[in-house]
């Protein structure tokens, strides 16, 4: 018998397992196909860890997120495990080193992302790896009935034929009935099995507020609220209106989206989590992988496009089991904006095929080139010169991707990184360095480990900071000491390309299926069209509302949310039942216990106000716990 806990211990240092932890560790470590169902900040990491700590071998995790591959390998490495990952955007000496040192060395995990799968280098070195598990991160992505649906994750079926003895462990926050039946259809499960933990977080109040002045309610809202706050709106430009807007009222604030540098990104996270900054205001580029347990308040400004993302958010709040908020404002003309967005998602099929064409041209690519043909993509120099807007051009990119003739990269891995190519004992023997180097690879050296058996990141600005030297000098020292072979270094760099998978075709051939384009389309409106009825919604629980779209059914209200409220406080037709219910129990003209009447099939508050009523009424009188009709 394997003792996890003895694992958990000895590296985590947690006491002991979390919900369903246990239960998805064992079942993998028996070898049996898993879908495990784990809120987001449940813990699902731990549960591929632990076993393939405890197992021979190493563990394949698939995940899309590179900034999140990235944060859990140096956890990892943190923690003394081995641990490496190849994702789109390494060199092909990069990918080598680290797909050789999993053949070699005793690494326990090899993180990819779904892109690299169909490699034929990923491909080949696989064969030499012995695989515990695979691991499939986020594995809604393999369903094209779930909210993010990615195709590279349809390659997984491949590497399973590979591998046809090795199990699967697909792990998700957010699936609906349907994509929890077609995740396991997709991984080629050889039995169901889905181990899940409810995704009832009862400390959470759902509110939805009708507003026609968001900014204003926003305000009021943060007056009645202590502690870490979230704020999300769909927009770039108004995270930082509605943080200028905070700021000028008092109330000190931050905000955050993709389009800012990594490093202003990381900084503020930083100001945020530590709390120096108690309200951060963010796209939904917010949130994945910070983890924060005391956010008492996290705000909807806008609609988010799905019930699903709208509850991974909302999730954020309150990780420490106690009472926090997710607000969610509404105001009738986000009906309208919302379903404009089903346009700019699946722009008409005449605006892709013409997208197509425009960017051939700009890229200088003739009808019949291209095959396996990469370049930069300068979105906004083409935006400005073709008149084009970037939402629905980047979703038209997207759909290209999806329909196989290209694939479009915007480079999340805008951090520069570099390996040492000579040894220890040659670096020593080197004497005809300029002191700038000299100073400059020192101070390399002393800051970042591993750098003689893989590629490490690392900041310029930092290096600059450190050495006294300025940040182009650091690179130019850098790029001459790559030209020496005294190491491989590569510059950082965040301007998108596009490889073609095709030869150039004219517009009118391009084909966009049911599949790429109709289907998606219309399951994007349903999506739209849940997340419209949740906030329009005033009859039933918020809680029960959002379990029930994800197959969890629960008769009991939470009493918290906005609709529970409603029918607890001045609910006058429940009053007025309540109060009919009551005459009619004390028709016999006796005096009553109190107790009894809170039997009757109302809240406590709603009879304690039907009572009141009644004796303001002169209708009943209360003498010493007893009532009595007049
Ligand atoms: P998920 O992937 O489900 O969103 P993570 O795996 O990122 O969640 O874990 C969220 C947080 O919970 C992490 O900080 C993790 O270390 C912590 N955690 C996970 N399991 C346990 C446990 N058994 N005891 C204490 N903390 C845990
Ligand atoms: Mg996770």
């Amino acid at each position: 018998m394997i003792d996890f806990h003895q694992i958990l211990k000895q590296y985590w240092e947690y006491g002991d397992f979390r919900g369903v932890q246990l239960q998805i560790i064992e079942s993998i470590a028996s070898g049996r196909d898993t879908l495990g169902l784990m809120p987001t900040g449940g813990g699902k990491s731990i549960t591929f860890q632990v076993p393939s700590l405890a197992m021979p071998g190493l563990c394949l995790v698939i995940t899309p997120l590179i900034a999140l591959m990235k944060d859990q390998v140096s956890h990892l490495r943190r923690r003394n495990i081995l641990a490496a990952a190849i994702y789109a955007g390494m060199t092909h000496d990069e990918i080598l080193t680290a797909l050789e040192n999993c053949i070699l060395g005793p690494y326990k995990f090899l993180y990819v992302s779904p892109e690299r799968l169909a490699s034929p280098l990923f491909l080949a070195k696989l064969r030499h790896m012995k695989v515990n598990f695979i691991t499939v991160d986020e594995a809604h992505c393999i369903s094209q009935w779930g909210y993010d649906f990615r195709p590279s994750y349809l390659q997984i079926a491949q590497i399973r034929k590979m591998l046809p003895d090795v199990p699967v462990l697909a792990l998700t926050a957010t699936a609906t009935p349907r994509v929890v039946a077609d995740i396991q259809h997709q991984l080629l499960f050889v039995k169901p099995n889905v181990i899940r933990m409810s995704f009832d977080r009862p400390n959470i109040s759902y509110i939805v507020t009708p507003s026609y002045d968001k900014n204003q309610d926003l305000l009021n809202l943060l007056q009645a609220t202590q502690g870490q706050v979230i704020i999300y709106t769909r927009n770039r430009q108004k995270t930082r209106e509605i943080s200028d807007w905070l700021n000028a009222n008092g109330y000190k604030s931050i905000y955050y989206h993709a389009g800012l540098e990594h490093i202003d990104r990381d900084v503020r996270q930083n100001v945020w989590q530590s709390e120096d900054v108690r309200i951060m205001v963010a796209t939904n580029a917010f949130g994945m992988g910070i983890d924060k347990s005391n956010v008492r308040l996290v705000v909807h400004m806008d609609l988010p496009d799905s019930i699903e993302s709208y509850f991974q958010e909302a999730g954020r709040a309150g990780r420490d089991g106690k009472p926090a908020k997710a607000v969610l404002f509404y105001s009738p003309a986000d009906n309208l904006k919302l379903h404009r967005r089903i346009d700019e998602k699946y722009p008409p099929k005449k605006y892709i095929r013409q997208a197509y064409e425009d960017i051939c041209c700009f890229l200088e690519l003739a009808v019949g080139d291209g095959y396996q043909v990469t370049r930069e993509f300068n979105e906004t120099e083409f935006c400005r010169n073709f008149h084009y807007f970037p939402v629905p051009l980047h979703s038209a990119l997207q759909l290209l991707s999806n329909a196989g003739y290209i694939t479009y990269r915007e480079d999340d891995d805008s951090r520069s990184r570099l390996m040492m190519l000579l040894t220890k004992q040659e670096l020593n023997k080197i004497h005809r360095l300029a002191p700038n180097s000299e100073r400059l690879l020192m101070c390399i050296l002393r800051n970042y480990g591993g750098l003689f058996s893989q590629y490490v990141y690392i900041e310029e600005k930092y290096l600059a900071h450190e050495t006294g030297l300025t940040p182009d000098a650091v690179y130019e020292i850098l790029k001459a000491l790559n030209h020496q072979h005294i190491l491989h270094y590569i510059p950082r760099k965040n301007i998108p390309y596009i490889t073609f998978l095709t030869r150039r075709v004219q517009q009118r051939e391009i084909v966009l299926s049911p599949e790429v384009y109709d289907n998606r389309r219309s399951e994007y409106a349903d999506r739209i069209k849940a997340m419209l009825d949740y906030a329009q919604r005033t009859d039933t629980c918020r809680k029960r509302l959002l379990l029930d779209y994800f197959g969890e059914h629960t008769d009991t209200d939470c009493g918290h949310c906005d609709v529970c409220l409603s029918h607890t406080s001045a609910n006058s037709v429940d009053r007025e039942h309540a109060a009919q219910a009551i005459i009619q129990r004390l028709s016999d003209g006796k005096p009553h216990p109190l107790q009894d009447l809170v039997s009757l099939p109302f809240s406590m508050q709603t009879v304690g106000q039907a009572i009141q009523w009644l004796a303001d009424e002169e209708e009943i009188s209360v003498t010493d716990g007893f009532v009595q009709l007049n």
